[in-house]
């Protein structure tokens, strides 16, 4: 295959490559492991290839931040943008002491791949500032954050770089990057991020729309498995933003929530849970700890209940060598990003556990983020009904096309996934061809 623009046809893409070397705790070599075998798969041009396993940009900014105490602290922040091709790049922007460069780099190949799987017209980024917002002041956050932007400000816009909460970042941080970016540029610029404040440009069902993504794939899954609906047991691990709406939605459609849990650990009723319940006392107490109508059970043991559909909705790599072997899910509907390792996929597959990978199953929320930006850049904004039934229309179309893909070439669903995106993005850089 030629790209016609003179790219390197020299075959750089290692024929001993497999999925055994990747390193199973690095997200970047998981990702990796995984683009390289659907690249392979599709034959791709080695030029292209090359072209498509690097960053576009990786931005590192230094945030001093005037501290409460009178003190100066330097925090690190990243902005990568991996991939801009189909449209400006998109993805959130995390808090976290542990952040890496890497990680924020894999998260906006992630993110290249989420967009082009739902076919939305955006490349991939992320973000990232070193910190542990748990120990700061709403005001030196909001200097951390006004700061952080000031110095990503080149950028950012709505045709070049669109960030949206991700992990310790939420609706109030996005409206102090809008605003700082508006006062930079001299008027209100409410496209430049998403997932925003309803009041100023935020779009209705946003926020529950990665747990409703979850839930109209699951469905999809078993309607093509032949499982029914009313009464699938479920199992869900972490009840954030993501876990608790898939849960309480998938309730809604008939569906058993057999067991959930949270950092604090799981909790399980046979009969299946009182979803509302649960949630009112979680708007309570804040953690599932101490709810009183059900029986405890570790996040470990949670993961290997015998069920219809597991839910891992909370960390990176819950599902690795360690207990894939003993998963007993029919499906898995990924709700966080990078559950399940390279090495734990191969299990799975052999298992026959019919996995919907993450940046299908998760990918409802920037779904939404791109309806957003729309009804910003339209000034026109559309009632919840609207969103909800744009985004299942996308969510099965997406569904449909990543298992015509994966029957067509006899693979998983999370290489067929990678293949539909990389051919996506692929394709557009074909006709766009390289400048030189
Ligand atoms: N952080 C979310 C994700 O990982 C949303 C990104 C967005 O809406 O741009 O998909």
């Amino acid at each position: 295959m030629s790209t016609g623009s003179g790219l390197d046809s020299r075959p750089i893409i290692r024929p001993d490559r497999d999925l055994r070397f990747a390193h199973e705790e690095h997200p970047l070599e998981a990702l990796m492991s995984r683009f390289d075998y659907a690249a392979e798969r599709l034959h791709l041009d080695p030029g292209l290839y090359k072209v498509l396993r690097n960053p576009e940009h990786q931005v590192i900014v230094s945030v001093p931040v005037l501290l409460d105490s009178g003190e100066t602290e330097v925090y690190t922040g990243y902005r990568v943008i991996y991939n801009s091709s189909r449209g400006p790049g998109k993805g959130g922007i995390r808090f976290r002491p542990d952040v890496t460069l890497d990680e924020v780099t894999a998260l906006a190949a992630w993110m290249t791949w989420k967009c082009a799987v739902v076919n939305i017209p955006f490349g991939g980024a992320k973000g990232g500032v070193v910190c542990d917002p748990s120990t700061m002041s709403v005001g030196e956050l909001e200097r951390l954050t006004r700061r952080y932007t000031s110095g990503i400000i080149d950028k950012l816009g709505p045709d070049s770089d669109v960030p949206a909460p991700d992990v310790n970042t939420n609706e109030r941080i996005m409206a102090w990057i809008m605003d700082t970016y508006s006062m930079h540029k001299r008027h209100t610029v409410n496209a430049v991020v998403t997932g925003k404040p309803i009041t100023m440009g935020g779009s209705l069902g946003r926020r529950e729309a990665t747990g409703r993504g979850c839930m109209i794939v699951t469905r999809a899954a078993l309607s093509r498995l032949g499982i029914p609906l009313q009464g699938a047991r479920a199992v869900v691990q972490g009840f954030g933003n993501v876990g608790s709406i898939a849960a309480q939605m998938m309730h809604e459609q008939g569906m058993s929530i057999h067991a959930v849990s949270d950092h604090t650990g799981g909790i399980i009723n046979e009969k299946g849970l009182d979803v509302t319940g649960v949630m009112a006392w979680l708007k309570e107490h804040r953690v599932l700890e101490g709810y009183p109508n059900a029986d405890s059970i570790s996040n470990e043991d949670l993961m290997e209940l015998e069920c219809d559909v597991l839910v891992p909705a909370a960390l990176e790599h819950v599902i690795t060598m360690k207990n894939a072997e003993r998963i007993k899910a029919r499906v898995i509907c990924e709700g966080a990003n990078g559950p399940t390792s390279a090495r734990a996929d191969k299990i799975l597959d052999a298992k026959g556990v019919f996995v919907i990978p993450d940046i299908l199953a998760n990918a409802g929320g920037v779904t939404v983020s791109y309806f957003e930006w729309v009804q910003d850049r339209g000034g026109y904004f559309w009632d919840e009904d609207t969103v909800n039934e744009r985004l299942e229309k996308i969510m099965e179309r997406s569904f449909h096309e990543v298992c015509t893909m994966a029957e067509q070439h006899g693979v998983s669903l999370r290489i067929a996934s990678y293949m539909l995106a990389i051919e996506r993005v692929a394709a557009v850089h074909r006709l766009r061809g390289m400048y030189a």
